[in-house]
């Protein structure tokens, strides 16, 4: 069985989906891995250690994507690359299927197993395979470091012979994977940090972080099933930016990392609650990519504001840390491999009941087999 590893074609994207140390256990297993060229010298894997680990390298990825029965990916690929594959061929990389209904539909026309990243299910069982949690990690550190290095201020408090310099004041919007790393991180650094969180559980996994949990009695927000937060109402969001409004103003670097799995990020920090914030004040949007927390935020661009906080635009943090991003991320496309993968024959065994499989399998045999996605392209279809 063969699995091909493309170079990453999305501007900005500086990870991959292989490393060496993943490439020897694919290699283990039984599979014959191949890689384009190049693909991890932006997170600095050399060809030479891919070589050494087992890889072939090759040149042409139009061949080498139709001759593959396995395909790994960071980024969604093109509808061209999708036309490439062979049919009955297994691609996995993060989707974005949400946004993305014509792209399944090439994946079923091209009769190929399209997996989300994005859709394997948060459970114990999967949790080598969570690409989102992963990323959110180097995502919730990466967006302090960006912070720390543009706020022009010391983040810890410093007694010193010249007078005392106060401790930053760090506020965390949203305290699940990435933000429970960037409280960690800020506290590290020696910053004061307050969060606040729509689900109850939440309060005390950081305050055991040892920041303070902002309280703002917003009624019933509960979290769904899979323990992902819910939408809040209109009411609920207006109650909850009148709550933070006092507490952004006083912070030095906000961190914004609010997200609702499925849907458009909520809006939690408008133009007035900004306009209130001190000069020089930094804000960092982790939500930025699936419509951003923060008003005024554009991607891909620091905007400076008027009474001169900076919302910064960057759209993949993890991207600042990408060797670590992609050793990590190549690690959760070995275990899902390794879970799927049958001894006996040395080939993927896509059991369609097993509840992982379940959870991320989205397109199969020509048809869009999610019924998450199924039934809404259907609609889009009539
Ligand atoms: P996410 O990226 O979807 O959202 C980030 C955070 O934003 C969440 O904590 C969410 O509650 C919060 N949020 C949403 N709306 C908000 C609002 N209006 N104001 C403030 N905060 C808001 O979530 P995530 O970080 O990927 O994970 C969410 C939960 O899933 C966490 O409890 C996490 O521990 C859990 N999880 C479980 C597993 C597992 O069991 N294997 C794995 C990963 C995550």
């Amino acid at each position: 069985m063969i699995c091909y590893v493309p170079a990453e074609t999305v501007s900005g994207e500086l990870r991959t989906a292989l490393t060496p140390t993943t490439a020897a256990a694919l290699t283990k297993l039984g599979l014959t891995v191949q890689a384009e060229a190049g693909l991890g010298t932006a997170s600095r894997y050399s060809d030479d250690k891919y070589t050494k680990a087992g890889v072939e390298l090759v040149g042409d990825p139009a061949a080498a994507l139709g001759a593959a029965d396995l395909v790994l990916r960071v980024r969604k690929p093109s509808p061209e690359q999708i036309a490439a594959l062979k049919p009955g061929a297994v691609h996995l990389s993060f989707l974005d299927p949400f946004n993305e209904s014509a792209l399944l539909e090439n994946f079923a026309e091209a009769k190929a197993s399209a997996v989300s990243l994005e859709m394997i299910p948060r459970t114990t069982l999967a949790q080598k395979m969570d690409a989102l949690s992963s990323q959110a990690s180097l995502g919730g550190y990466a967006a302090v470091m960006q912070a720390a290095a543009r706020i022009r201020s010391a983040l810890p408090m410093m007694m010193t012979p010249a007078g005392t310099i106060m401790p930053c004041r760090v506020f965390v919007i949203g305290a699940g994977v990435a933000g429970l790393q960037a409280i960690a991180t800020a506290k590290r650094l020696g910053a004061r940090i307050e969060a606040f969180d729509t689900r109850p559980v939440a309060e005390e996994q950081v305050k055991s972080l040892g920041a303070k949990f902002v309280k703002i009695d917003l009624g019933d927000t509960g979290q769904t099933a899979g323990g992902y937060a819910k939408q809040l109402t209109p009411k609920q969001v207006a109650k909850q930016q009148a709550g933070m409004a006092k507490v952004c103003a006083q912070s030095d670097i906000v961190i914004t990392t609010a997200k609702v799995f499925g849907c458009k990020a909520p809006i939690l920090l408008t133009e007035e609650m900004i306009a209130g914030m001190k000069a020089g004040s930094v804000i960092v949007d982790l939500a930025l990519e699936t419509g951003g927390n923060v008003e005024g935020a554009v991607p891909g661009e620091d905007v400076v504001t008027a009474n001169g906080a900076t919302i910064l635009g960057d759209t993949s943090l993890e991207n600042s840390v990408a060797t670590h991003a992609s050793q990590v991320l190549a690690a959760n496309f070995a275990a899902w491999i390794t879970h799927f993968w049958d001894e006996e024959t040395k080939t993927l065994k896509l059991d369609r009941k097993d509840e992982i499989l379940q959870g991320c399998l989205i397109t199969h045999d020509g048809a869009i087999v999610h019924e998450r996605f199924g039934k809404k392209a259907e609609k889009l279809k009539s």
